[in-house]
């Protein structure tokens, strides 16, 4: 996810301080560590997967160090050791400034675990090592936890609770970034809508700091996610609506469209108050994209309920969406207190038909973008051909445009002339 890969740039940056040098062939490498995450079960099962091929390389160094860090790290604890010889460090996500100790730790034979949660811990003054190379758009990691205890998700047990970072630090690695010729930031957390930071003379929250951010350049785009459609709020939407460069773009995550399902999965809104937020981002910016994320066939979810979450999607018009079955997570509220009982066919039945009909929705979208024009920020070359390049509309949308005299990190204005159901063809202007 987002969140681990600004998180392991943090980890990046601590280990350099120690002396450790960063390598991209991991045939070299004399400590690998896995950022790993725990949101879904074949999210774990992949990682298991990834340290199995970490067996030959042990075999051929046998001094190399393998460490698990983050939500699988701090999911299972010592667990993970003793069950797999192959693994010598444990670290959770607000251990990261303790890893280089804990590396060290080992070198002498024994094991490094820590798995301490902290209610302060926001790696602020961190100025991560940028590992994404394409040099225009950066994560920002603005917050970390989270209080919501949505009755599926692993994670306020496995990030701990929500802390916000000092705005001041924020502010400073974003204008560093942009010093280096970054165009682009996006701030990350949990719940960005509840961003708080108390100081003399009054708080800091979303909406301020959201400008603050902005204010840095009118050339520096700013996204954000996750927003909770419980806190989204209208002075967020107006801030966005007075600085372009904060850009149209709101990922604002439903996971169902029946509010009996919402209330089992301890969400706090309603259908009803989640289509007044989707009418009030319409109203305040009717260029906004809108994604999502669901989830099919949480426990009792019934034929109607997923009816709901399918014409919830028609009402919305999504531009894009995040699709899962439910898996359940050991220890959360669901797997308490709830039985899984959709069956394995019918969640993959019903995910089938959410898929589809996204598909076709997304399509639609970039159908309406044919012979629109748009300001796109280039970000690198494109997949299929040197000689074109690609960039991204404000809505977040992939254009592939011809090369001609542009170069990453331009704006370039365009005309959309054809599209994909992934993305737009375009042609400067
Ligand atoms: N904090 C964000 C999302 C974090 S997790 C938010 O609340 O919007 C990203 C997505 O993973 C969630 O939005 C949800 O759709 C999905 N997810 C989380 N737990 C899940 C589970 N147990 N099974 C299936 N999907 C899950
Ligand atoms: Fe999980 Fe809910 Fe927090 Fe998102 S808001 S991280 S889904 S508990």
């Amino acid at each position: 996810c987002q969140m681990n890969a600004a998180d392991s740039e943090v980890v990046l940056s601590i280990m350099q301080k120690e002396g450790f040098v960063y390598t991209e062939n991991i045939e070299r490498a004399d400590v690998i560590l896995v950022n790993t995450c725990s949101i879904r079960d074949n999210a774990e099962q992949r990682i298991w997967g990834r340290l199995k091929e970490f067996v030959r390389y042990k075999k051929a160094n046998r001094a190399l160090i393998v460490g698990i860090i983050g939500c699988m790290a701090e999911r299972l604890k010592d667990s993970i050791i003793e069950n797999h010889n192959l693994v010598d460090v444990v670290a959770g996500p607000d251990a990261y400034r303790d890893l280089p100790a804990l590396v060290r730790q080992t070198e002498s034979g024994g094991k490094g675990i820590n798995t301490m949660l902290s209610r302060e811990e926001t790696y602020a003054e961190i100025s991560p090592v940028r590992l994404d190379k394409n040099g225009v758009s950066a994560f920002v990691s603005i917050m970390r936890g989270c209080n919501n205890m949505c009755s599926y998700c692993v994670v306020p047990y496995t990030r701990g609770g929500e802390r916000s970072r000092d705005p001041q630090t924020i502010v400073r690695e974003v204008r560093e970034l942009f010093d280096a010729g970054y165009r682009e930031v996006t701030l990350l957390g949990q719940n960005v809508n509840s961003y708080k930071w108390d100081c003399e003379g009054g708080a800091v929250d979303f909406p301020a700091l959201i400008r603050m951010v902005a204010e840095t350049s009118p050339l520096l785009r700013v996204r954000f996610a996750t927003s909770h459609p419980k806190d989204m709020c209208d002075r967020l939407l107006e801030t966005m609506a007075s600085m372009p460069n904060i850009c149209r773009c709101i990922h604002l995550p439903a996971q169902s469209g029946s509010t009996r399902m919402l209330s089992l999965m301890n969400r706090r809104y309603t259908r009803e108050w989640y289509l007044d937020r989707i009418a009030a981002i319409r109203r305040y910016m009717p260029d906004c994209s809108i994604t999502t994320d669901l989830i099919a066939g949480f426990c009792t979810e019934t034929e109607q309920d997923h009816e709901d979450t399918l014409s919830l999607m028609r009402e919305v018009g999504y531009d894009g969406a995040y699709m899962f079955k439910y898996s359940e997570r050991p220890n959360t509220k669901a797997a308490r207190h709830m039985e899984d009982d959709v069956p394995e066919e019918v969640k993959t039945a019903r995910l089938t038909q959410i898929i589809e009909l996204q598909n076709s929705l997304s399509e639609r979208s970039n159908r309406a973008d044919v012979g629109r024009e748009f300001e796109i920020l280039i970000e690198g070359e494109s997949k299929r051909s040197s000689g074109q390049l690609f960039g991204r509309t404000s809505q977040n949308k992939v254009v592939i445009i011809d090369r001609g005299q542009h170069s990453v990190g331009d704006y370039v204005r365009v005309k959309i002339t054809d599209c994909t159901s992934a993305t737009l063809l375009g042609e400067s202007v």
